[in-house]
């Protein structure tokens, strides 16, 4: 079975997905994380003679942590340089197609929470459950602001960009998937939203 949760910056996908997962005993999937690596091993190869294409990296989630070229980057992919970088990445016809194979690759078998941009649209429009989660921009961007100590306006201004090029792309824009469920979580405490969805799967 797969959960597929998509929709813009910030509005609590990769929490709430974790949740979901670690309540249903499903196994979690941050794609976003896939593109965040392909966007550092570029900003590294930058000072190298050559970009690696994306069959070379080897990216591994090993529990909570991320893997690039089995080296931990959990941290170093989450700066807002990368962030930046990685909705550039993700513009790339080549890269999402050896991204989308690898993400359908990982979860033919066994349960998932996938969680990402595509999921329900590209990757796994065969999701038997597809959950579309939004919020107002000012709640994402207090919400960011709230985990990475920036101002809350410099987040604003950072996730509208990222939104912006994600819902523009000619290659699998951003959009709600015609049969997924929209929850606003603007307001909504945590409990609510993951309480909702596992309410949805159990349906
Ligand atoms: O979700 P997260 O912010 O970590 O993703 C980083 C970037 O990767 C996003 O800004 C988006 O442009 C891109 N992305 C994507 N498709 C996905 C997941 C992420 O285009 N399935």
């Amino acid at each position: 079975m797969l959960v597929a949760i998509d929709g813009p910056v910030g509005a609590g996908k990769s929490t709430v997905a974790r949740a979901v997962a670690q309540r249903l005993g499903f196994t979690y999937l941050d794609t976003g994380a896939m593109y965040r690596c392909v966007a550092l091993a570029a900003i590294d190869d930058e000072s190298a003679d050559r970009v690696r294409p994306v069959a070379e990296l080897q990216i591994d989630f090993a529990g909570d942590a991320v893997m690039l070229d089995h080296a931990d980057v959990t941290a170093a992919i989450r700066t807002p340089e990368v962030s930046q970088r990685a909705s550039q990445v993700a513009t790339d016809v080549a890269v999402r197609e050896a991204l989308v194979e690898r993400q359908r690759k990982l979860t033919a078998r066994g349960d998932w929470v996938a969680e990402g941009r595509d999921i329900g649209t590209v990757v796994r429009p065969d999701a038997e459950l597809k959950v579309f989660l939004t919020a107002s921009d000012e709640e994402r961007a207090a919400r960011r602001a709230a985990q990475t100590g920036r101002p809350v306006a410099e987040e604003l201004a950072d996730l509208r960009e990222r939104d912006e090029r994600d819902r523009t792309r000619e290659a699998s824009p951003l959009r709600r998937a015609d049969d997924a469920v929209e929850v606003d979580t603007t307001g909504l405490p945590f409990d609510a939203v993951v309480e909702r969805i596992a309410a949805l799967v159990e349906e």
